[in-house]
């Protein structure tokens, strides 16, 4: 029996607990998979030595870029992106680093594509934001980083006008805003200027539908939630594992 989890801080509900449960009981498998909250990165080590058997792990918020010096290699992809959300551990104890995030980031968005122009806004700029850049970037996507700290390479929330909305059609929300519990927070962007050639993406899964989306939606643009990145991160984690 091996045992997998997930290390964050603050889980809680946590969809990949429910994900891998129902997974290895349809499997039939007596593999289990825990949640591991710990108050710091540094406790990584603790967790892998008192757990055995443990062959693999899922990184959540705030740790997907802290764990990185406390790995012995990183997938090369996760290198580029600077973030890690799954960690395989081999038989000899090593622990090599990968990121899943922009496979489930780029599989999600294939379903909404072609848009009307390759450009986007990119809300946001942790760590989920670095697989999203690293995606558009392969895909040759236009896009500028929007973030509350105005530097040379990010716009400023006050910065979004009519101009910088129509020319960007694809935005994505790589913020926590409108997470539960607080559902009634969103992105700070003038949502009357988007159009039916838009795209709203949402990385956020719970609640499914966010103020964001329904902002978006008002207007007649296309949206979609994080589900399906979720689901498809989830999936591409396990064959890391099982390879
Ligand atoms: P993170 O590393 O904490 O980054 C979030 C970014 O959002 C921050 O860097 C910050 O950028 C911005 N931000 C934070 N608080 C904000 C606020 N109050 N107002 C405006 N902007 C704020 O988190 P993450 O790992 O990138 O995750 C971001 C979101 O994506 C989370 O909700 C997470 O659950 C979701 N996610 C979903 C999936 C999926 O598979 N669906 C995968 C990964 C992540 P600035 O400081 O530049 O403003």
């Amino acid at each position: 029996m091996a045992k997998y989890g997930l290390i964050g801080k603050n889980i809680g509900y946590s969809f990949s607990k429910a994900f891998f449960t129902t997974k290895f009981s349809q499997e039939n498998r007596t593999d289990t998979y825990l949640n591991f909250d710990i108050a710091s990165i540094e406790s990584l080590k603790d967790v892998i030595q008192a757990n055995e058997t443990l062959k693999g792990l899922n990184i959540t918020i705030p740790y997907k870029e802290s764990v990185i010096p406390l790995l012995d290699r990183i997938d090369k992809e996760a290198k580029k992106i600077g973030a890690i959300n799954t960690i395989k551990i081999h038989q000899d104890g090593s622990l090599v680093g990968y990121n899943t995030d922009h496979y489930g980031f780029a599989k999600a968005l294939a379903d909404f594509l072609p848009l009307k122009e390759k450009s986007a806004l990119i809300l946001g700029t942790g760590g989920a934001s670095k697989a999203v850049s690293y995606v558009l970037d392969a895909m040759n996507y236009k896009y500028q980083l929007v973030s509350r700290t105005k530097t040379e390479t990010t716009l400023s929330y006050d910065e979004l006008n009519e101009d910088v909305i129509s020319n960007h059609l694809l935005i994505i929300n790589c913020t926590p805003l409108g997470t539960f519990p607080k559902t009634q927070e969103f992105p700070d962007i003038p949502y009357q200027y988007l159009s039916k050639d838009h795209l709203l993406f949402d990385l956020i899964y719970n609640p499914l539908e966010t103020v964001f989306l329904r902002l978006g939606r008002a207007q007649g643009t296309q949206v979609t939630n994080g589900l399906k990145m979720l689901e498809y991160q989830a999936k591409k984690a396990w064959s890391i594992w099982k390879s």
